[in-house]
């Protein structure tokens, strides 16, 4: 919070004060001989100020009484969805719709008063700004009012993004802990030998799934941070898919869905790192799996589509509800939290995919109906 009230102070007293050197700059260009002989550094200075308006990513609006804008540089007009040609003689009030602002602004033209705050302005997207309201004096007697703004929308998201993810992993690591606990205590206080055989079972389980959570945990960080090493090779796509596809055969065999591999178009090779490709194979094999029922059926196949060599991975499973399409990609998120627990999943597996693929600069892409399947399709 203080970094944000810092950078607008700086700003504010930056902004000022170049508005300061433009204005008395603009005094004495009317002083100026015709012949523009004069203070041949005095215009540099209302230049300086115009450049320097446009490319701060700070918002700046100045705004002279009764309440109208004099000046609007391009990052407010964006803040504000705006146009500034439009802006610039108009009331602040009818280009800018909030109340809270004109409230600001007229305080700090008639009685001189700073304030600062974070307020919600809605434009075409509801946007989260911290602004700063100030009075300059122009050096005429007269004031104006300097209103700096700065986008925090994206770090309130991000805030909020921290926030949900360590609840996420906390909430994925208290579940099996407690059940440990709670076996572990069983099998203290002593349980006959079936028992103590099926709480053994289900503590090496549920280790399980905490390690599998951890190593999602450690290979997204690693991904997200691009300290993952990518070993690039050339890698046979039809060859990865056709070894990825026979270590999954006895688990499709097992749960009785079909399992294929179809390399289209005479085999594609592509640069890449063959593990991380192979994982990304593994990830979309395993969901396709796990959401498809008895007597359904799996292919991964390869080959080039519009020049470009596409993976992809289909099946006639329980597809994916339209709403929880766009999200599936995000981390944690999961379709169905009762059926992911018994069916294990950690909501990670897709967002790994996405890192992956992209850092070989492709797209991957869901398409699915509810009840008839779906297709994840990577495109490099
Ligand atoms: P998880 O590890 O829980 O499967 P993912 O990130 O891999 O997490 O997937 C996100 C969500 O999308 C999960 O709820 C998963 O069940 C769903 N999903 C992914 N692939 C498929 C698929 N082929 N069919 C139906 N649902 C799927």
């Amino acid at each position: 919070m203080d970094y944000v009230v810092l950078t607008a102070g700086a700003l504010l007293a930056a902004v000022g004060l170049l508005a300061l050197a433009a204005r008395r700059s603009a005094v004495r260009d009317d002083a100026r001989p015709p012949d523009g002989t004069l203070h041949d550094s005095v215009p540099d200075a209302a230049a300086r100020f115009d450049t320097l308006l446009e490319v701060i990513p700070a918002g700046v609006v100045i705004v002279e009484p009764p309440g109208r804008i004099t000046a609007i540089n391009s990052s407010a007009a964006k803040m504000f969805g705006i146009a500034p040609e439009r802006a610039v003689g108009r009331a602040l009030i009818e280009c800018i719709r909030s109340y809270e602002l004109d409230r600001r602004v007229a305080a700090a033209l008639a009685q001189g008063v700073e304030e600062s705050a974070e307020l919600t302005f809605i434009a075409a997207t509801e946007r989260r700004l911290h602004v700063t309201t100030r009075a300059i004096d122009r050096g005429d007697g007269r004031r104006e009012a300097l209103v700096v703004a700065i986008d925090r929308t994206r770090m309130m998201e991000l805030e909020s993004m921290r926030r949900d993810f360590v609840s996420n992993v906390s909430h994925e690591l208290r579940s099996p802990l407690t059940a440990i606990k709670i076996m572990t205590e069983t099998l203290q206080g002593g349980v006959d030998k079936a028992a103590s055989k099926e709480f053994l079972d289900n503590i090496s389980r549920e280790t399980e799934r905490m390690i599998a959570l951890v190593e999602d945990l450690l290979d997204l960080a690693r991904l997200e941070s691009g300290k993952l090493d990518l070993k690039f090779e050339s890698v046979d796509l039809g060859d990865l898919i056709r070894d990825v596809v026979s270590s999954q055969a006895s688990r499709a065999a097992k749960l009785d869905v079909r399992l294929d591999a179809l390399v289209h178009d005479g085999g594609v090779t592509i640069a890449g790192d063959r593990d991380k490709l192979v994982q990304v194979v593994v990830n979309l094999l395993d969901n396709a799996l796990r959401n498809t029922p008895a007597g359904g059926s799996v292919t991964a196949a390869v080959g080039r589509s519009d020049g470009k060599a596409y993976l992809e991975v289909a099946d006639t499973g329980t597809g994916i509800p339209s709403e929880a399409l766009p999200h599936v990609f995000e981390r944690f998120y999961v379709v169905d939290r009762s059926r992911a627990k018994s069916k294990g999943g950690t909501g990670l597996g897709l967002a790994i995919v996405k890192h992956i693929v992209e850092a070989h600069g492709g797209t991957v892409e869901a398409q699915s109906e509810l009840g008839r399947g779906s297709v994840f399709r990577c495109t490099f």
